[in-house]
């Protein structure tokens, strides 16, 4: 039996309000045919995702007794047991797939990189978030919750913030709001621009944030020459990904003439 610190690190709140996860799964394109679920728990989105029309779907919990209850309630469920920071995602099916979750809190982020560095193979994830990091996640320029997550994902996804979840849906109750948000896959295949390059130079700008880019971009030892001051004399959160773009395109490795 795990102890309830254990559970309490695996980030199990249990949504109980039936509404709310059917809103969430038919937040899902109805045109996407497989399906991943991160973390069912006790089966409230599940229930819905394993009776959905034409659905290849899987789920992966890391909970032994979550995966004790989900095999004897939902026998024909595809469960992985495991970890979903550690599955392998290339061959987990034939073709794309969405990733649907209650997510859990703690690993947010991970999964999201994921997310990130697998997004052809993911054209949409809906899920349910910390608020504060949903918001952060949709934050467009210019505000002041906009960060390296909300810049790397909006090079490749719309991201849209869908709705608010009280704390008091959950049991057992989490110390904050939750809030679903949903990215679908834009159509850009590649950055006009060196991608770790341009990854480096977003971690970078956001690493201190409060610094105008002139100051922010030190750590990466570039030349900085070419970089227009109008963008130099800006802190990260005020540039779109277009404008990362052509910053990481105007740096230069030092010594190298212009
Ligand atoms: N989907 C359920 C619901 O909405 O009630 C449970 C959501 S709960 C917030 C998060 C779930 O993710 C828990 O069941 C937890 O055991 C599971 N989990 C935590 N870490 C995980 C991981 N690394 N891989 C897979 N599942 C994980």
């Amino acid at each position: 039996m795990q102890t309830v610190r254990a559970k309490k690190a695996l980030g199990q709140h249990f949504l109980t309000d039936e509404s709310i996860a059917l809103r969430i799964v038919e937040s899902l394109d109805n045109e996407i045919r497989n399906v991943l679920e991160v973390g069912p728990g006790m089966g409230v989105l599940t229930k819905h995702l394993v009776t959905r029309s034409n659905t290849n779907f899987r789920a992966i919990e890391i909970d032994l007794e979550s995966a004790d209850f989900l095999h004897q309630n939902y026998p024909q469920l595809h469960l992985i047991e495991g970890d979903f920071l550690r599955l392998p995602l290339d061959n987990l099916f034939d073709s794309p797939f969405a990733v649907i979750g209650n997510f859990p809190y703690n690993i947010s982020s991970q999964i999201l990189f994921r997310v990130y560095e697998h997004r052809n193979l993911v054209p949409e994830v809906v899920g349910m978030f910390q608020k504060e990091v949903a918001e952060r996640i949709t934050a467009k320029p210019g505000s002041k919750v906009y960060g390296i997550l909300s810049v790397l994902l909006s090079a490749f996804y719309e991201t849209e913030y869908l709705f608010t979840v009280s704390e008091h849906v959950f049991n057992p109750p989490p110390k904050v709001k939750s809030a679903v948000i949903r990215l679908r896959r834009n159509s850009t295949s590649q950055l006009d621009c060196d991608e770790t390059l341009f990854v480096k130079t977003v971690k970078a700008g956001f690493n201190q944030r409060r610094k105008t880019l002139r100051n922010a971009l030190k750590p990466l030892s570039m030349d900085i020459d070419s970089v227009p001051a109008s963008l130099l004399s800006c802190r990260a959160e005020q540039l779109s990904v277009d404008e990362f773009v052509k910053l990481t395109n105007c740096l230069l490795p030092l010594n190298q003439p212009a």
